[in-house]
């Protein structure tokens, strides 16, 4: 979909074969490698991204930290620490929501033009896939509505067709 001056679309694939100008990561609080597409990332990237990251101290859930995409064809990794599913009376919506707004705010502040999500929280963090995707499609809308002019395109990239299928149709659901 298009909005303002953004295209905004849903893939299937791997995330660290991007190349928009960043891909965002969903990492742990450590920021020092995991399973999941965090450990696909880091092992893309190379070693340089892990020794980058040791100098970050960590990062809170529900915000972003931003290093160098090394080997990885985005030349910047966005690291956003989404929540653990708890049942979702521990503030699951609103960090998840944090996450893609933190994403987005440290991209604009560094002039990075087209951004990758993949489905933050939905592996091993065990968020309801199909609540996630409402929120992040709610949440990146609000952000692209607010500033228009500011991204070019922005991609949801599932590592299966099921989880696409699930963004596209949160897609579909916005508000015109
Ligand atoms: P979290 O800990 O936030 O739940 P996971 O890495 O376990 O993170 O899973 C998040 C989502 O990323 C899952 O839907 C998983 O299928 C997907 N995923 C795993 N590897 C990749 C990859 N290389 N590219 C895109 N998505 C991926």
């Amino acid at each position: 979909m298009i909005v303002g001056a953004t295209r905004w679309d849903v893939l299937t694939g791997d995330i660290t074969r991007c190349a928009t100008e960043a891909i965002v990561n969903a990492a742990n609080g450590s920021l020092l490698g995991g399973g999941g597409v965090d450990g696909a990332i880091h092992r893309a990237a190379g070693p340089e991204l892990l020794a980058e990251c040791r100098t970050l101290g960590g990062c809170p859930t529900g915000e972003a930290r931003i290093t160098q995409g090394y080997r990885l064809p985005a030349a910047y990794v966005i690291h956003t620490v989404g929540p653990v599913w708890r049942g979702g009376r521990q503030h699951e919506r609103r960090l998840l929501a944090s996450c893609y707004r933190a994403s987005l705010i440290l991209a604009r502040e560094h002039g990075l033009r087209s951004i990758a999500f993949p489905a933050i929280s939905t592996g091993v963090y065990a968020f309801p896939k199909e609540e996630a995707a409402g929120i992040a499609a709610a949440i990146v809308h609000a952000e692209l509505l607010a500033n228009p002019t500011d991204f070019d395109h922005i991609l949801f990239i599932c590592f299966d067709e099921p989880s696409s299928n699930l963004y596209s149709a949160a897609l579909e659901k916005l508000p015109d």
